[in-house]
């Protein structure tokens, strides 16, 4: 495995593999198993698998966590190293943003709604960051997480709308035994935060469990889970939304493929959750995204 921190060692070093398919998992390190899973998938389909490592100061607004965000490169590059990764890329930011930027990839639609919503800018950010690890690593693939749902769905309309030539998996939630999304900033909450982050993951199945029981009334779900949360943690409630996905649009009553979508702020974390399904016909039916 190979740890490359320059823009031109990287190109150099992929230029003899042009005749290999390149995977590349964008991440902002703090290695974890909901990265594993990706870097695994990247493994099964590709020749060469490529970690990006880069805790992107584009994409935090100026009242979030870019200074404490964890960061533990000798523990990602040992794992990456475990996991067959072929290349790590690591880039300072001096080496991403080497001038005040004269361009940058602004989110017109899709937006409105969840973290784009309460982090104005985040997806700005996010998505120059990867149109430019695109354009330097010109993966076949690349690998995203659905535990952030809405940056999938933002990545795959910059994906459509500027022709790129990449495809996009999108990866399943890893989750802890208890339930709680696997997260870097996990590391953040306190111990009776930890304890109480659990409530996260079980509003948004309680919800679920009210879907299948029969309700389609968005605003009674909507309350039912800030409900939920208020009674049992306290976090403070950032959103509780159910939109269509990937269209990200309100129903009043549900049908269709929906995602049902919560953030919850911490004393120093703000962690994020979310559970796709789908609604079918007059009578509940519901079935795991993954079983759609
Ligand atoms: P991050 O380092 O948090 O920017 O995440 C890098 C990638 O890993 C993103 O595509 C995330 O959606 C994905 N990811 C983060 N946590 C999980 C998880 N628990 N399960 C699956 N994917 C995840």
């Amino acid at each position: 495995m190979k740890t490359i921190t320059s823009v031109a060692a990287l190109r150099e070093e992929l230029l003899n593999e042009w005749e290999h398919s390149i995977g590349l998992v964008p991440t902002m390190g703090s290695l974890h198993a909901g990265h594993f899973s990706l870097i695994k998938e990247a493994k099964k389909n590709n020749d060469i698998v490529v970690v990006s490592i880069f805790v992107n100061p584009l994409q935090f607004g100026p009242d979030e966590d870019y200074d404490t965000y964890p960061r533990a490169f000798m523990m990602d590059e040992q794992y990456a190293e475990e996991l067959g990764v072929d290349i790590v890329f690591a880039p300072t930011v001096q080496e991403m943003y080497p001038r005040t930027m004269y361009n940058k990839v602004h989110v017109e639609k899709g937006t409105q709604a969840l973290c784009g919503k309460s982090r104005p800018g985040h997806f700005d950010g996010v998505s120059t960051v990867v149109l430019k690890l695109f354009n330097i690593v010109e993966p076949k693939r690349a690998y995203f997480g659905l535990k952030d749902a809405q940056q999938v769905a933002v990545i795959e309309n910059m994906v459509i709308d500027f022709n790129l030539p990449v495809e996009i998996a999108a990866c399943e939630t890893v989750r802890e035994k208890d339930g709680l999304a696997v997260s870097s900033r996990n590391s953040n909450l306190t111990r009776q935060e930890r304890g109480q982050a659990v409530y996260l993951h079980d509003c948004l199945q309680e919800v679920k469990k009210s879907v299948e029981a029969g309700e389609r009334d968005t605003a009674i779900l909507e309350e039912e889970m800030r409900a939920f949360l208020h009674s049992n943690t306290d976090g403070v409630v950032d959103y509780c939304e159910i939109l269509t996905f990937p269209e990200l649009k309100h129903q009043s009553l549900l049908s269709g493929k929906i995602i049902i979508a919560a953030a919850l702020q911490f004393s120093k974390v703000r962690l994020i959750d979310n559970v796709i399904v789908h609604v079918k016909g007059e009578k509940s039916y519901v079935s795991n995204n993954d079983e759609i």
